[in-house]
Order: structure tokens, then sequence, then C-alpha cells
């Protein structure tokens, strides 16, 4: 037997990278980025106000006070968006909006609320009266009264203080959430490089199994793993693609293989790779490749098979529903993630205390189905009832698993490793 992490080795070993696409930036959330992306020009692109107030010389204001306020001409009104078009000399000062272009010869801003046109603070002045700002000179010839000294450079953003023309801003690997969405749109790049994601073919097998909607008949039950691991792989970042349910026969089996195969970049099945008269599945996969069918150290899930197929993974998942999402969880998912071109492809585990007892008797690593909560700064795990592999309420009710060593009895109060599945 295989442990989980000799078996996971192996399948992170044998899949690679998928290939490059350029997409549109409103496409790209949650794609990695497979370039690098340099800024073209500075960011900000010219030296601008931070804040709503007035552009002044420094040396003009230097001690200003409540008490003791300078008076300044103003000679233009700047809302962003506009070239300023004075210079400001000695004595003078720009009405300028947050975002707006600094003029000439200003090197300071002084916040409105630091000011008083026509008699009353500037900032209710521009609140109440009749005032446009698309109006360039409607304050224009006024005067500003400036009640607090300003630092050279104070409330000024200045070109190229984010980011310098030529840097390296991100770097290939990236994952695009929204803040790189926001900055490939800063840096005027619609398109980008991303790696693709995995088209995913899933299948159920077993001529017990009853698709949606259809009534049981004796015997049958109803077909659940292909939809959880549908949800699995776009949770994953993947594309599923449904091929149904097979029966356990050769012909109908193979055929079903190699039209996933054809579609998608990987193949998925559950079902059929245990050691049961109509467990075909094997036989079948090894007809289309190399396949490896192990054992691997854990509960549930210890029957597996896996292979690469035309540089395709193929994982034949076992079929009791808790199995084919756990195994699913750690071995297919951190797989489709590198495949997109991630490299953090694994659940943080961390630990937690135990509130109830376990015991692994298996002589594999048990992944038991918990409830894991934080409470003042510790993490806390209880199991979610009984525990076979045929319970999917077990998965239904948990947040989280906890790993729990071979020959270990855990009772209230041990510690345990645990991780969040989400
Ligand atoms: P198998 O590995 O095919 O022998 O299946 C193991 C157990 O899982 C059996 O009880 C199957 O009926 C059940 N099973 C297999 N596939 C599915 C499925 N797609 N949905 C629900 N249960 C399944
Ligand atoms: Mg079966």
């Amino acid at each position: 037997m295989l442990t989980v992490e000799e078996a996971r080795e192996k399948v992170l070993n044998s899949v690679t990278l998928l290939n490059v696409e350029k997409k549109h930036i409103l496409e790209c959330l949650g794609y990695v980025l497979a370039e690098d992306v340099y800024a073209d020009y500075d960011i900000p692109p010219f030296d601008n106000s931070q804040m709503d107030g007035f552009a002044v010389i420094a040396e003009d204001v230097a001690k200003a006070s409540p008490d003791n306020p300078v008076t300044l001409k103003v000679v233009e009104n700047l809302p962003a968006g506009y070239a300023p078009t004075t210079k400001i000399i000695h004595g003078q000062a720009a009405r300028i909006m947050t975002g707006a272009m600094m003029p000439e010869g200003a090197d300071a801003v002084v916040m409105v609320e630091d000011t008083q046109t026509g008699g009353i603070n500037s900032s209710s002045f521009l609140f109440n009266q009749t005032f446009s700002f698309r109006n360039r000179k409607s304050l224009d010839g006024r005067d500003v009264k400036i009640f607090n000294s300003a630092k050279k450079g104070e409330y000024v953003r200045f070109r190229g203080e984010g980011i310098k023309a030529g840097e390296l801003v991100l770097a290939k690997g990236k994952v695009l959430r929204p803040p790189e969405m926001a900055m490939l749109a800063t840096l005027n790049c619609a398109h980008v490089a991303v790696y693709k994601r995995p088209r995913v073919a899933l299948m159920s097998t077993g001529d017990e199994l009853t698709p949606l909607g259809e009534a049981l008949k004796p015997g049958m039950i109803r077909d659940s793993n292909r939809y959880g691991l549908y949800g699995q792989v776009l949770e994953a970042g993947g594309f599923p693609i449904d091929l149904g349910i097979a029966i356990d026969r050769v012909e109908i089996l193979e055929a079903k293989f190699r039209a996933g195969l054809e579609q998608a970049d990987v193949l998925v099945t559950s079902g059929g790779v245990s050691v049961g008269d109509y467990d075909i599945v094997k036989d079948v996969l090894s007809k289309l490749g190399e396949i490896n069918f192990w054992k691997v150290a854990m509960k549930p899930g210890k029957p597996q098979a896996f292979g690469v197929v035309d540089g395709k993974p193929i994982f034949g998942l076992p079929g009791n529903p808790v199995s084919s999402l756990v195994v699913f969880e750690l071995f297919v998912r951190p797989a489709l993630l590198k495949m997109a071109g991630h490299t953090d492809i694994f659940r943080p585990t961390f630990t937690a205390i135990m509130e109830d007892s376990v015991t692994n008797d298996s002589g594999r690593v048990y992944y038991a189905r918990a409830i894991i909560e934080k409470r003042k700064d510790k993490y806390y795990a209880k199991t979610t009832g009984s525990q076979s592999s045929g319970i999917l309420l077990s998965l239904v009710l948990a947040n989280g698993l906890i790993i729990i060593p071979v020959d270990t009895n855990l009772e209230p109060g041990d510690e345990v490793e645990a991780l969040l599945v989400n």
C-alpha cells in the first residue's frame, strides 16, 4: 500500500501544465498569469492632489495658522480630469479636487477644511453655492484664506510614486483576483496570457445507478457521485463535462472513456475499481494505456486507479459516495490546480482540539469528517456522526476533515491535524 503522500507525489509528478491562452481580463478571475506584466508608464502618470483643497506654494503658507491666516488669490479651478492652464506664482493658489493634476509652480495642497472662501469655510461654500465644478473660472479672482501651514509635497501624490515605468508589476504564476484585475486595467492590459483551466470529463459507473428524476427500481440507487464531483471540479476552477452513467459493460465503458479523453484534459470515473466481480472499470482502463491500480493507506478511499494516457490524467475514484468526494479532495483537486498553473495547491492544515472520541484501528490514515470551529484563537473539532464511507451525511454536516494517524485513539482534549474543505 502507498501512503497518501506517496500516491499524491506520483500523481503530481505526472501531471503537467496546460497550454497558455490570451484572455480578456474580465474573463480572468481565478486564472493564473502565464507571463510577466511590466508597467509601460509611471503610476500615477502625473503629480496630483490627494485632497480636495487648494494647491499652493508651501513657502507662501509656512506661517499660516488659525489666528494668523494667509490670504492667496485663486487663479484657477481644477477638477479631476483637466489639465491646468496657469502656473502658480507667489501669492496665488488654485482650487483643486482629489485626483486633479497639480498646476505648475504649486508644491503642496491645503485641505479645504483649513480654508475659507468668501468669508465662509470653503467646503460649505462649495457645497451650498451655485458652484459648478465644470466652470473652471467660478472661483477665479476670489481670495482664499489659508488657516494651516503645509509642508512641501503635502497631500501631493507624485508621478510614479506607486509604480515606475518599466517595473515588473505582476509576475508569471500570480493568481488573478479582483485586485490584480484592477491592476491590469491600470496598466492598460486588456488581454493577458493565462494558463488554461482543465476540462474534466466525469462519469459514474455501475448498473445500479439511476439518474435524477427516474423512478428507482428494486435494487437500484440514485447516482450521486457525478453531481458531487461536478461541484468539486467547478470549485477547483475546472470545467466539468458530464458523461453521465455507464453500465458495467466493457464496450460501453470503453466508448465512454474514449469519448471523455477526446473532449477533456482529465477523465474522472467513479466506481468499479475495487475487487468485486463487476469492477470492470479496471479492465477497461487498462486497455487505454498504462494505469496504476493502487491501494492507498487511507480510510475512506483505499482502492483507486490513476494513470496518464496521451498526456491526460485519468482518475478512477472509488464508488462509495464519501470515498469519491474525499479522494477527489486529496488527489484530483491539487492535480487540477497544478495543471492550471497554481503553485499553492494544498489546503492548509492546522492543529485542532478534539471534542469527542475517535478510534482508528483501520491500519490506514483515517480522514474523518468533522465540524471544525474556531473559538478564541483555537480550533476545535468534532466528528459528524456515523463515518461509514456510504454515509454522505457525514460530509454534508462537515466543514473539514481531521487526519487521524494509524493506530491512534483520540479523546476529548487531544490535538489532531485538521483541514477545512469549505
Ligand atoms: P463500487 O466501487 O462500484 O463497487 O461501488 C461501491 C459502492 O458505492 C456501492 O455501494 C455502489 O452502489 C456505490 N456507488 C457507486 N457509484 C455510485 C454513485 N455514482 N453514486 C452513489 N453511489 C455509488
Ligand atoms: Mg460498481
